[in-house]
């Protein structure tokens, strides 16, 4: 079967975040002789062609507005599995500093730059001659190649037995723009433009049409999947999702081990093993130390590695924060965010900066050392798709502290579950309640357990032995490709 993975980002080639850690890997774990795989992205300038050793592929022509416009394809592959990741260059559209935008703000066509690259993946598609089985889509950046295929393209040969599989990261970026533009950018007929189609409160929306137009959607946690078809956590959508469940499920995403482990890791300062955890607190010294915290084996260390906002939690632990300093902690948030955030966790560390340190860069050195030198990891999430943070905790023997929510509700077992429950393997803490105290409450019983170390220990433990590698999630996603295609086969 032929894959093609579609994403706005791949790492290690261009990475914002967690979506371009699954586009850099997943494709990969995929790839075996049933199925052949590539994968597609933008040509941002932030991609370092020469590092990459990139090649030219060809040219295409893309019909745009009243013409067509004409993109080059350059190719290179991924360092450890070899697929192909094909970029597609488009100076206009793809030459500049940001990827969605600058300085805080979208850029005002993203419209048409996504659009324009949705038409160019088809075409790429055609001009390297791989005729796909399945075109997997990620996010709204994505969300008009299947309105393509169902309009303009249904009746090209070149894409008759082909299916799209979507997969929505965060339901919260929706892709919505004037309904204008994209119609005559894009040449697609005013009749998607509906409320049984891509339209949302009089924008055009791309996500929607990920939603509708596609033939299976994915979310990245089985929890998240089922969530979003209430109106709480649905923004808007919830009810096309619902009329869509027989055609929804969620996949936890994995974790690439090789990167993420204690026991190799070469940028942390002691390693260490689940059967061996001595040297972990080598890094809890060091962290201690780059903090300006006096060391106290007694206290622990929470740790906290965040985009700040609200999505996060980071506004119930504001209006927490005050309390939680009343504990016998340690706190360092390591994030970048909403401007008032950072106003307001730099004022909270000078107040308390005996216990409470906050760096508000994207660092992901000081990102192996938080993991592998905190006790504890706070995620308070008021939502939270899928969630790699607290799977990389688990990892190094970090106790999640974390709110009871998709992927955080996937991976975490609470620490008071009954020994009677079936698997029962307690690897951290849970609350429900959206709320500061309930946050307050949850860390009061993890730092309650924590002084009991034998206990600890285990909790420590269990984590440890979480296994959230690539490998479950991977035949997960074999066997969507394959019902796909044998869904299309019976059409033909
Ligand atoms: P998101 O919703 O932001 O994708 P995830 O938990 O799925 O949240 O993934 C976030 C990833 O980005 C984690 O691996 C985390 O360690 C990393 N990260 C987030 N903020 C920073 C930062 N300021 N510095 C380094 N790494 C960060």
């Amino acid at each position: 079967m032929k894959i093609v993975f579609v994403s706005p980002e791949i790492a290690p080639f261009v990475k914002t975040g967690g979506l371009a850690d699954v586009a850099g890997a997943l494709p990969g774990f995929v790839s075996n002789d049933e199925f052949e795989v590539i994968a597609v992205m933008p040509c941002f300038r932030s991609l370092d062609r020469n590092a990459w050793s990139t090649e030219f592929i060809c040219n295409i022509d893309i019909p745009w507005a009243d013409g067509v416009e004409k993109a080059a394809v350059f190719m290179t592959r991924m360092p450890a599995s070899g697929v192909r990741v094909y970029f597609i260059d488009y100076a206009p559209f793809f030459d500049r500093d940001g990827l969605y935008g600058e300085r805080g703000m979208d850029y005002e066509d993203n419209d048409r730059r996504f659009a324009f690259f949705c038409r160019a993946v088809l075409e790429t598609c055609r001009a390297v001659n791989f005729r796909p089985d399945v075109i997997h889509c990620n996010d709204w950046q994505t969300g008009i190649i299947p309105v393509y295929l169902k309009t303009l393209y249904c009746s090209d040969r070149f894409f008759q037995g082909t299916s799209v599989l979507f997969t929505v990261h965060n339901l919260a970026y929706q892709g919505l723009f004037d309904p204008e533009n994209v119609i005559n950018a894009t040449g697609l007929p005013w009749s998607v433009y509906d409320m049984y189609g891509v339209e949302y409160y009089g924008r055009f929306g791309f996500l929607k049409g990920g939603l509708f137009y596609s033939d299976f959607l994915t979310t990245v946690s089985p929890r998240y999947s089922s969530e979003i078809r209430e109106p709480e956590y649905g923004m808007g959508l919830h009810g096309l999702l619902q009329n869509r469940v027989d055609s929804l499920a969620g996949i936890i995403n994995g974790i690439d081990y090789d990167i993420w482990n204690p026991g190799t890791d070469l940028l942390i300062r002691g390693n260490y093993k689940v059967d061996d955890t001595g040297n972990k607190k080598i890094n809890t010294v060091w962290l201690c130390r780059f903090c300006g915290f006096e060391y106290d084996e007694r206290v622990p260390v929470m740790g906290m590695i965040t985009r700040l906002t609200e999505q996060k939690g980071i506004d119930i632990l504001a209006s927490a924060f005050d309390e939680l300093m009343k504990r016998e902690m340690k706190f360092v948030l390591l994030g970048t965010g909403d401007e008032y955030y950072h106003g307001l966790f730099s004022d909270f560390a000078k107040k308390y900066s005996r216990k409470m340190s906050v760096i508000l860069r994207y660092d992901e050195e000081l990102a192996h050392m938080i993991y592998a030198g905190s006790d504890m990891f706070l995620m308070p999430s008021k939502f939270e798709p899928c969630g790699l943070s607290q799977l990389v905790s688990l990892k190094y023997g970090t106790v999640p502290v974390v709110r009871e929510t998709g992927g955080l509700a996937d991976t975490i077992t609470d620490f008071s579950t009954p020994a009677w429950e079936e698997n029962n393997r307690p690897n951290g803490f849970m609350f429900r309640d959206y709320s500061p105290d309930a946050l307050l409450a949850c860390v009061d019983r993890a730092l309650k357990v924590y002084e009991d170390s034998d206990r600890w220990n285990q909790l420590m433990v269990n984590a440890m032995n979480c296994d959230f590698s690539w490998s479950a999630s991977t035949e997960q996603y074999r066997e969507l490709y394959r019902k796909l295609f044998r869904m299309k086969d019976n059409l033909i």
